[in-house]
């Protein structure tokens, strides 16, 4: 990853697009850097554990370098803004969850209206350009602990992901990881021929 690259720079060329969500997601990965005082991850020496996969999760991919392809980004389905974000070398995570929000700020509201329609006139598309730098100079400053509540917890931190075999499924002729196949006497069959 080129890392000469600011953090905010790296987040919006990985997502594609800057958004409310993403912002989030830059400032998570800001204060688990500072909080934990780690660097962005080479070879699985941070592990971060997500339970949202929305938007602010790319974030945490391109600045903290945890990802899905290395095996050090888990996603945990449980429709949440919570990161937790541990280090392998100092052996400390933090867990920082979004506060709960009973009323969105109206920017972020009316941003992701606009951003809803296929067509936008001239003047809805000046709005959405006002508004998103209004969203952006407010997220960007806000004082952490307005916006994230956080932990330290206890690391688990698993092996570094292994490498498994890959077999022969039976019915599709595909290949597939072994641990994910089913047996079928002899067998292998793989998830999408069961
Ligand atoms: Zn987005
Ligand atoms: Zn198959």
């Amino acid at each position: 990853m080129c890392s000469n690259m600011p953090p905010l720079e790296l987040a919006i060329q990985f997502h594609g697009h800057i958004c409310p969500g993403l912002l989030m997601g830059v400032r998570v990965a800001e204060f688990a850097r500072d909080y934990l005082d780690i660097s962005p991850d080479r070879d699985e020496e941070l592990l971060a554990i997500v339970e949202t996969d929305s938007c602010g999760v790319d974030a945490i991919q391109a600045i903290l370098g945890c990802t899905f392809g290395k095996g050090n980004l888990k996603f945990r389905d449980f429709g949440k803004s919570v990161y937790t974000i541990a280090s392998r070398e100092k052996n400390r995570a933090v867990r920082i969850a979004q506060k709960y929000q009973p009323h969105p700020h109206p920017d972020n509201a009316r941003f992701r209206e606009l951003n809803l329609r296929k067509e936008l006139t001239e003047a809805e598309a000046a709005e959405k350009e006002e508004l998103l730098g209004s969203i952006f100079e407010r997220l960007m400053t806000m004082p952490f602990a307005e916006m994230f509540d956080w932990r330290e917890v206890e690391p688990e931190i698993p092996a570094k992901a292994s490498i498994f075999p890959t077999v022969q499924c039976s019915v599709c002729g595909e290949g597939v990881m072994e641990p994910r196949a089913c047996l079928n006497g002899q067998l292998y069959v793989c998830p999408d021929c069961v």
